[in-house]
């Protein structure tokens, strides 16, 4: 863990939360990932152990290849683990087969990437509403969802606006709120900032602390960055396929405080104020 991340040896179980909820949101035990490549075997987690309670903000970090996404893939049921145990809100899910995790994933969990991952002919709104339909929402219901899930972010006023219309830290609400419509308890976020620039980067964990703490979302993302680390609670460090550090962010960061001392910027990154200033107003 980088010098600048201040933070105190913690066992999980010290954290508020595991106190009033004794079921982890997550529990793995001794997870291991082995990619069969043929000839070799890539062996990306080598047994990782640990426990997430509801409530948890935690930043996940480790050298290229130390085998964060891996772990997200499991923790997101997208992928499963090929020895050891997972345990989502205690149910043991190592087992279950690809239609079961997906079905378990669509309910519980939201997904964030660093790519944004937007489809690019389809509307910020479309792009939001899409989970709803594989999660089964009726029809009349999942356009409401998605304008809700719009304004959690910040974007009502950008609904009909296309990706390409849209800033980088923009595109990623949409992404964000995508990744909220079905109310899932856990945001997975693997490197969401990684693309973005640092004003941005903190907008977007002010949005990430603000639904951690006002709306009981517990929140697990991905970084390089120690900056961004420090905006987590808890910071766990990851080499070669296993979990070295287990750390409380001690002066944790509040997005909300340090964006108004930081110089605003200028509109320049939208798109669409772009367009409207460059569009001859007489001819
Ligand atoms: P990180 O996200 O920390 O950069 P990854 O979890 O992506 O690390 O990768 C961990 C290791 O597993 C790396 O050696 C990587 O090359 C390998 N790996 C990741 N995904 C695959 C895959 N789908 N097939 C084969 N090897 C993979
Ligand atoms: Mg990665």
């Amino acid at each position: 863990m980088s010098d600048s991340l201040t933070a105190s040896k913690s066992p999980a179980s010290s954290s508020g939360s595991a106190a009033s909820n004794p079921v982890p949101t997550i529990r793995l035990e001794s997870v291991h990932k082995t990619y069969d490549l043929g000839e070799i075997q890539v062996h990306a987690l080598r047994g990782v152990s640990l426990s997430i309670f509801a409530g948890e903000f935690v930043a996940v970090m480790g050298a290229s290849g130390s085998g964060k996404s891996t772990l997200m893939n499991i923790l997101g049921c997208l992928d499963k683990p090929t020895r050891g145990q997972y345990f989502l809100d205690g149910r043991d899910v190592s087992g279950l087969t690809k239609t079961e995790l997906a079905k378990l994933r669509s309910h519980k969990i939201g997904f964030v990437f660093q790519q944004f991952n937007l489809l690019s002919r389809t509307s910020a709104l479309e792009n939001v509403e899409l989970p709803t339909i594989y999660a089964g929402i009726p029809i009349a219901e999942r356009e409401r969802r998605a304008e809700q899930a719009l304004e959690r972010v910040g974007l009502a006023d950008r609904a009909g606006h296309f990706p390409s219309q849209l800033s980088g830290g923009q595109q990623q609400r949409v992404a964000i709120a995508r990744a909220l419509v079905n109310n899932p308890s856990l945001l997975l976020a693997d490197e969401p900032t990684g693309n973005l620039d640092s004003r941005t980067s903190i907008e977007i964990m002010d949005i990430l602390q603000n639904l951690n703490s006002e709306h009981g979302l517990t929140v697990i993302i991905v970084t390089h960055e120690p900056d961004i680390a420090q905006y987590a609670k808890r910071a766990l460090e990851f080499r070669d396929g296993k979990m070295k550090k287990d750390v409380l962010i001690q002066r944790r960061l509040i997005a909300s405080e340090i964006l108004p001392t930081l110089p605003s910027i200028e509109d320049e990154d939208d798109l669409d104020a772009i367009a409207d200033r460059a569009a001859p107003s007489g001819s």
